[in-house]
């Protein structure tokens, strides 16, 4: 550990606010100064797609409303990466911190572009530093590293105060040839290592994995030998961000004269970012989806977006025979350039299956090497480990699985001290060992329609009337509390046979029931009679169908 302390009470602090124990959603905070008065800076700021057990949310942002109360002190935010779990809740939560974001020139030009979407391109300060930018940041230290992963200009982060020095790996990976930017710079990992690095906060994503992963050059060969054997067309689908991928696909298809089409708006705004930027020749050329109709099958690739499924998606339109440009025929390939991130196995598996309907020849990763990971396995956290010599490690970016997983693997490596440091728990972790100090607000909000809840109940609800859907009684009563007419009722995914008379007397029986036993002197207490007219209609639908359905009444007094 760093002995060199100017003020004997500094320390310094971190919390995730996301990002721990989930792969989605990263942002931490690192702090510096004495205790309960800190400097900050924010590391990432990303989101999470909804799944299926969060219906009709279209994203997941962390709670930062710990840093919304410090954000006088909080001196900025540095991005690591342009991809969605590291930047994509910008939009959504600046607003609540209003300091400015540190960037490198892709990063910051995919930044700009996505807050030009959202009307906020001019609201933003974003500082764009070169890549192996050194900036001070009040009391840190600041030094960007070169790393490999799945996107332009991933980082590391050197942060260094007088209690020490922290190596925030961000994604990464190593990659002898990643195509697009260097390596993971490893001279210069070694050099940090050995003036001290204290504590190393790794990402854990592949930590479950031995051995080490091949290159983007091994994918690219693998492309260049399919897309020259196909005879007729060829569409691939990949992550819109992967521009090494993009880079290797085109020049796969200009080696074997074919012209390559892109589908899918996310594609042409990453081609047209990497080329501003440097990382695709501007001379590359792409045609749009129109001219499909017009190119001989043995001559068109196409680059599709969707390659998880995504409904509204190229890939899937392409799949449901409803994008308006791109049919494919008959014996013509399509390659998943990807791998299935889990929870959207089913959406992956249904296009492939509405693919393989129509004869095309689909290829994954199972087939052929046409997809590697961004993120270390062992092997090449082993390299790191011995390169960067971290007295502490704090494992991030992973599920339970993955973090426990890189806490074995970092014991095994003779690393003694691994802490792990969930959502919302505050760590010292500079200059003495780490240790868990407190606990900040924190959690998920889900950006549903125009509104961002903080809570799940409406997402709770919706989840339950997917599976049980809901019955809606109208009951009108009179002055004394007697029933007045027949109840009409309406229900909403109930099983077709329940549109029958039978459930009319079913429902009609249970509220006379209710009517009966109730004494008309408490039936003045409309929502007593409510909630028993409510339950007596759920449990006999119950008993007919064998589900409890959401049963609402509505109850009116003449
Ligand atoms: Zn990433
Ligand atoms: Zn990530």
């Amino acid at each position: 550990m760093n002995k060199n302390i100017n003020s004997p009470k500094a320390e310094m602090v971190m919390v995730p606010l996301g990002g721990v124990g989930e792969i989605g959603m990263n942002c931490m905070m690192y702090g510096y100064g004495l205790k309960g008065d800190y400097k900050w800076i924010m590391v990432d700021l990303g989101l999470t797609f909804a799944g299926p057990r969060e219906p009709g949310v279209e994203i997941i942002v962390p709670d930062i409303s710990f840093a919304e109360q410090h954000r006088d002190k909080i001196e900025a935010i540095i991005l690591t990466h342009a991809h969605e779990d590291h930047y994509g809740a910008i939009p959504d939560l600046w607003e609540g911190l209003q300091v400015p974001i540190y960037a490198t020139p892709f990063t910051a030009a995919m930044l700009r572009a996505k807050l030009a979407r959202e009307g906020m391109e001019d609201m933003v300060p974003i500082k764009e530093v070169p890549r192996r930018a050194k900036f001070d940041l009040g009391p840190f230290q600041i030094e960007m590293v070169d790393m490999a992963h799945s996107i332009p200009e991933p980082l590391g982060l050197h942060i260094k105060t007088d209690v020490g020095s922290v190596f925030h790996t961000g994604d990464w990976k190593l990659d002898p040839d990643p195509i697009v930017g260097p390596p993971t710079d490893e001279p210069r990992l070694k050099e940090l290592g050995q003036q001290g690095i204290d504590v190393l906060v790794c990402d854990s994503t592949n930590a479950t994995r031995d051995g080490t992963s091949i290159s983007e050059i091994d994918v690219a060969k693998t492309m260049k030998e399919l897309i020259k054997a196909a005879e007729r067309r060829v569409i691939v689908t990949t992550f819109a961000s992967n521009v090494a991928r993009i880079k290797s696909v085109a020049e796969a298809a200009y080696e074997a004269g074919r012209y390559v089409i892109l589908a899918g708006r996310a594609l042409e705004r990453v081609v047209n970012i990497a080329k501003e930027t440097g990382y695709i020749p501007e001379d590359y050329s792409f045609l749009s989806d129109e001219d499909f109709q017009h190119l001989p099958a043995a001559e068109c690739v196409v680059l599709a977006t969707g390659s998880q499924g995504e409904g509204r998606a190229a890939m899937a339109r392409i799949a449901e025979g409803s994008h308006p440009k791109i049919k494919p025929k008959p014996n013509d390939t399509v390659i998943f350039s990807s791998r299935t991130i889990p929870g959207n196995e089913r959406s992956v598996s249904y296009i492939i299956n509405l693919l393989s309907s129509m004869d095309l020849n689909i290829i994954t990763e199972s087939d052929a090497p046409v997809h590697v990971t961004g993120h270390p396995r062992r092997g090449e956290l082993e390299q790191l480990y011995s390169w960067v010599k971290p007295d502490v490690i704090v494992p991030v970016h992973g599920e339970e699985q993955h973090l426990r997983a890189q806490q074995t693997f970092s014991k095994s490596q003779g690393i003694e001290t691994v802490q792990i440091v969930r959502n919302g728990q505050l760590a010292s972790i500079l200059p003495a060992a780490p240790r868990i100090i407190d606990e900040v607000p924190n959690g998920r909000l889900y950006r549903d329609g125009h509104f961002i809840l903080e809570d799940d109940e409406a997402i709770r609800v919706r989840r339950k009337i997917s599976t049980v859907g809901a019955v809606t009684v109208s009951v009108i009563v009179d002055q004394k509390g007697d029933l007045v007419g027949l109840p009409c009722w309406t229900e909403l995914g109930l099983p077709n046979d329940a549109e029958t008379g039978e459930v009319d007397d079913i429902i009609i029986k249970a509220i006379n029931g209710t009517f009966k036993s109730v004494p008309q002197k408490r039936r003045k207490d409309q929502n007593m009679l409510k909630e028993a007219i409510r339950r007596s209609v759920r449990s006999a639908i119950n008993e007919y169908w064998g589900k409890k359905t959401v049963v609402t009444i509505m109850l009116h007094q003449i």
